[in-house]
């Protein structure tokens, strides 16, 4: 199906921050963007300064930092100036237990308040945060303490018991465990945050803080393999603020709403980080998803950009169907929302399309990576959309495509790589890195880092292709891409042109080796309530897929699958049904939602 590009109705509520793409990419440099921010009183640049002392300080102050959305729905409300106050604390409190400059500190809570002071205390105390997901399991909890050189361990009593206790002596490093909420008393070897907290100043000053020092560890979301530590530095605060100005389209009034975990790179950069540089008031969700309660809170908190992710949406799509009455957000006011986004996965057009119907608003694919720290494609407010496309370049990014050889990743000959100029052909997404939020490494595996880099390019390893307009398209990762019968099949296409299907909810494509073909497509399904997945159901699937797609793309087989396994940031894990599908060792499924 072609889909038909979403144009923007001329005078939008608010002006976008980027109005004409070709001006601000042609009058954008990194060195100017840097005025946007304060730096440090003494020189120097670090997060926590620009997230919220700067405000603290300023007529700001008074403003909500943070509207935190208990499980049971009661609102607690932190402004800039007691999230100074608190911070300093948590800062004062790490230098008491001696833990400072470059030491790590790992956080493995819920979003709670405690979550959001640990993390900017951190980086005022220029110790390195890293967010574990709460839904770990023991053992990918101990295993990121270990690779991370964990010091300070902040989490929560029934967290510890559950997950840290038992292998706690297996971890040498990590001097402190400090507990939010009661049970500090009982638990031998821990601290209690309220006393640490208590007995610290709410005063403290930042100490020299250069911009390459190390601020953020990151661990990757594991859906093609076992995770990796990207590093990132202070200085990347300037990518988070200039990308979420542009692609987010963040103004200062604005209540937001990133629904990431800050367990993973998007909940940190773009639900901590970018929200609060730009001084707007952020709802933090502390329950997990419900369509009604979502709807709710966009009502009720009166939010006004929102990024989200295509799993999520596909439940939302779920819930209230484009073809059904649309009683579920028609019963909610979502008059102030203006902008939604969405990251993370490849957003079929048909969600896009959904949103603009059902929400009144298309929903605005962007692309990026745990290694790119920041936004690096994306659809604009005041730009067209593409459905299906994830955008164009940031201001600031250079991105290209580069011609691939047989292992669908770019060709290397003699240490150089070839541009592919040619609209429509796909090859590896590459990018020139030299923007501020660019990882610096991948924690002890300096090998694996240098091997991302050709001629200059940073390599992706993500297949695309680019139109004669320069918009991105997504083909696949370069490890799930299929080859059969000497075409190169993205699963992205086929499972967008299946949910393209009334019965479908969700799908998953890999290829399974055929002597003939080489590989033959097979595609997972989940299917929509309600629908059985009968022989019947299988064929118009087929028929519908081969219609759509040609009889070289579409799927030969199906299987129905109604829990397609998926990573903890909600992607779906293709190597994981390859694997069983054949047999082969899982291989580290520490991501897997569901595992313990
Ligand atoms: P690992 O590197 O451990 O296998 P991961 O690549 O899923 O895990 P992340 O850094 O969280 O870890 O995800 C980045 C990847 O997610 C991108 O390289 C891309 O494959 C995919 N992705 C992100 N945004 C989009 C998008 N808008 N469209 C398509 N794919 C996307
Ligand atoms: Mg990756």
């Amino acid at each position: 199906m072609v889909w038909e590009t979403i144009r923007k109705e001329s005078a939008p509520r608010v002006t976008p921050n980027l109005t004409d793409y070709d001006r601000a990419r042609s009058e954008f440099s990194w060195s100017r963007a840097r005025a946007a921010l304060a730096g440090l009183p003494g020189g120097g640049l670090n997060i926590a300064h620009e997230a919220v002392d700067r405000h603290a300080g300023s007529e700001r102050g008074g403003r909500a930092a943070l509207r935190c959305v208990g499980r049971d729905a009661t609102v607690r409300t932190v402004t800039y100036a007691e999230l100074a106050k608190r911070t300093a604390r948590f800062a004062n409190a790490l230098r008491s237990l001696g833990a400072g400059h470059g030491d790590r500190v790992f956080t493995l809570l819920g979003r709670c308040p405690e979550l959001y002071t640990a993390v900017l205390g951190t980086l005022k105390n220029t110790s390195v945060l890293c967010p574990l997901f709460s839904a770990f399991g023991p053992d990918p909890v101990a295993q990121r303490l270990r690779l991370g050189d964990a010091r300070v361990l902040v989490t929560t009593a029934a967290l510890y018991r559950r997950k840290v206790a038992e292998l706690r002596a297996a971890l040498p490093g990590l001097d402190h465990v400090i507990i939010v909420g009661p049970g500090a008393g009982d638990l031998p070897g821990t601290l209690s945050f309220d006393e640490l907290m208590s007995r610290a100043s709410d005063h403290f000053a930042i100490p020299a803080t250069s911009p390459e020092d190390m601020a953020l560890l990151h661990f990757t979301s594991g859906t093609t393999g076992a995770p990796k530590g990207a590093v990132h530095v202070h200085q990347a605060v300037l990518g988070h603020y200039a990308t979420a100005a542009y692609a987010l389209d963040l103004h200062p009034e604005d209540v937001y709403w990133c629904t990431a975990d800050p367990g993973w790179v998007t909940g940190m950069s773009y639900g901590i980080i970018a929200p609060l540089v730009h001084g707007v008031t952020v709802v933090v969700d502390e329950g997990e998803y419900d369509a009604g309660r979502w709807y709710r809170i966009l009502a009720e908190q009166h939010v006004s950009v929102w990024y989200t992710a295509p799993t999520a949406l596909r439940m939302l799509m779920r819930a209230t169907p484009r073809q059904g009455p649309h009683d579920l957000p028609a019963s909610y006011d979502l008059s102030r929302l203006r902008f939604v986004a969405s990251v993370g996965e490849p957003l079929n057009p048909e969600a896009v399309v959904w949103g603009h119907e059902v929400l009144g608003l298309p929903v605005h694919d962007n692309w990026w990576q745990t290694e790119t720290g920041s936004i690096m494609i994306a659809n604009f407010a005041a730009c067209e959309i593409r459905p299906g496309s994830m955008g164009r370049p940031l201001p600031g990014v250079e991105a290209s495509v580069l011609r691939c050889g047989d292992d669908g990743r770019a060709l290397v000959t003699d240490g150089r790589v070839r541009v592919e100029n040619r609209p429509g052909v796909e090859g590896e997404l590459a990018l020139r890195p030299d923007w501020p939020s660019m990882f610096r490494g991948y924690l002890h595996d300096k090998e694996r880092y240098e091997a991302a880099f050709a001629d200059g390019w940073y390599l992706t390893g993500d297949l695309v292709s680019r139109d004669a307009d320069g918009w991105f398209w997504f083909v696949g990762r370069a490890d799930d891409v299929i080859k059969s019968a000497g075409h190169l099949i993205g699963p992205f296409e086929v499972e967008s042109a299946l949910m393209e299907h009334r019965a479908v909810a969700e799908a998953g494509v890999i290829g399974r080796p055929d002597p003939v073909a080489g590989n033959i497509v097979k595609a997972f399904i989940s299917l929509r309530p309600g629908v059985q997945p009968t022989p019947a159901i299988e064929r118009d699937l087929l028929a519908f897929a081969r219609r759509r797609l040609g009889p070289a793309v579409a799927p030969r087989e199906i299987a129905f699958d109604q829990n397609l396994p998926k990573t903890r940031s909600g992607k779906v894990m293709r190597r994981l049904l390859r694997a069983r599908e054949l047999g082969l060792p899982t291989g580290d499924l520490s991501t897997l939602e569901g595992s313990a």
